[in-house]
């Protein structure tokens, strides 16, 4: 018997990176009047000048990441992620290096030199969603010439449906809409003193009363917060309105803020946390400070599945639950094959939101959505993440490598 390694799987041959204005990955990316832009706390809004759109301190500048992967027998695989026009550099000029001529097989080698490649500039953000769609892609294109879906090569569903709670500023709807749950976004920060907490205890307890006692409420706070103000607020939304958890109430960067509010929280509410977060090395410093009771890592953002394979089995290990934020197909795939991640997010991006439309749309065709907020295992099984890239849309190839 020989050792000869395994060659038979088609190679990567070309390494396409595209960006996308309108939308879709960047879900960010909106017209006027979307309920995602609307005077929503961020941590710019210390200055009253960028305190009523997102949009007016750049958080829409990037725009969607496209990779595409096409291997020798004309197999082709993608993602989609945020990233835009420096993200495009990063994945033809230097990221394509370690791509070309390689079999999708071997991510664990890619992954490594794609990282420690970059590691004297990047770490995380920018750099890191760059290898997220890259890591994505090569998934969505190993399944492709498999003939299998992600989450059959992740392990298989742990269940026969995925079940969601939805984000948006209509719980109320949600709940309509069979959702377990509705996640608000925080209107005020602490630059908006009291009578800003008092509005956000409005808001919050307005909603309890129009969703019933069961349903569950959760703020997102989009690192908006110091201690003292969340410390404060998760009191009384704990009190007054049986909040379920605050979300991301600090800065990515203050670990210690996050350990603080966890033992400072009331009894029973949750803190998560992560969605900003990226690698092992980052989850791991959440989880070993005892920062949070759930991590919230995207997977176009930490490093895409070859990464979040090691960072939920650090949280599983650490009893840690981890529900993935957003990034529609590119978790459902996940989430469905783990046990610490009982549920998933629907990000509800209608305008209204007053109904149920696909999460990335318009760049994925076949992208499933939530029915009754649910979501059948079976609707999972098409080889790769089961999508296809809408080619109707324009796409721009700012960096063309071939
Ligand atoms: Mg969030």
């Amino acid at each position: 018997m020989t050792t000869a390694s395994f060659t038979g799987l088609s190679r990567i041959r070309y390494v396409r990176a595209f960006t996308v204005r309108g939308g879709g990955a960047d879900y960010h990316d909106q017209g006027a009047g979307h309920w995602i832009d609307d005077h929503i706390a961020t941590p710019m809004a210390r200055y009253p000048e960028y305190r009523q759109s997102r949009q007016s301190f750049g958080i829409n500048v990037l725009g969607t990441l496209v990779v595409e992967l096409e291997a020798e027998d004309g197999t082709v695989g993608f993602a989609v992620t945020t990233g835009g026009e420096p993200a495009a550099f990063i994945v033809e000029k230097h990221l394509s290096r370690f791509l070309i001529g390689r079999s999708p097989a071997d991510y664990e080698k890619i992954w490594d030199q794609m990282y420690f490649s970059t590691q004297y500039y990047g770490r995380k953000g920018l750099v890191v969603n760059a290898i997220s769609g890259v890591d994505l892609a090569i998934w969505d294109l190993l399944g492709k010439l498999r003939g299998e879906p992600v989450y059959h090569m992740l392990g298989g569903a742990v269940r026969d449906e995925l079940q969601f709670y939805a984000t948006g500023a209509r719980p109320d709807l949600a709940k309509e809409m069979g959702f377990i749950g509705g996640k608000l976004p925080l209107h005020h920060g602490p630059a908006e003193g009291l009578e800003g907490l008092e509005k956000n205890i409005e808001n919050l307890s307005d909603m309890r009363s129009k969703c019933g006692d069961d349903f569950w409420l959760m703020l997102d706070c989009w690192m908006s917060l110091d201690l003292d103000y969340a410390t404060r607020l998760a009191q009384r939304a704990w009190d007054e309105c049986g909040l379920k958890w605050i979300e991301e109430a600090l800065s990515p960067d203050d670990y210690w803020g996050y350990a603080a509010l966890k033992k400072n929280a009331p009894r029973g509410l949750l803190v998560t946390t992560g969605e900003h977060e990226a690698t092992r090395w980052g989850f791991r410093m959440l989880m070993d400070m005892d920062c949070c009771d759930i991590i919230q890592p995207d997977v176009g953002w930490c490093g895409g599945v070859t990464e979040l394979i090691k960072i939920a089995n650090y949280a599983d290990s650490r009893g840690v639950m981890m529900v993935p934020h957003g990034s529609s197909v590119y978790s459902y795939h996940f989430v469905i094959t783990r046990h610490n991640s009982p549920f998933a997010e629907f990000l509800m991006m209608h305008p209204g939101p007053t109904e149920v439309v696909p999460m990335f749309a318009p760049q994925l065709l076949g992208e499933p959505v939530p029915v009754n907020g649910r979501i059948r295992a079976s609707e999972l099984d098409k080889p790769g993440f089961g999508v296809e890239l809408n080619r109707e849309i324009a796409l721009h190839r700012p960096y063309p490598n071939d």
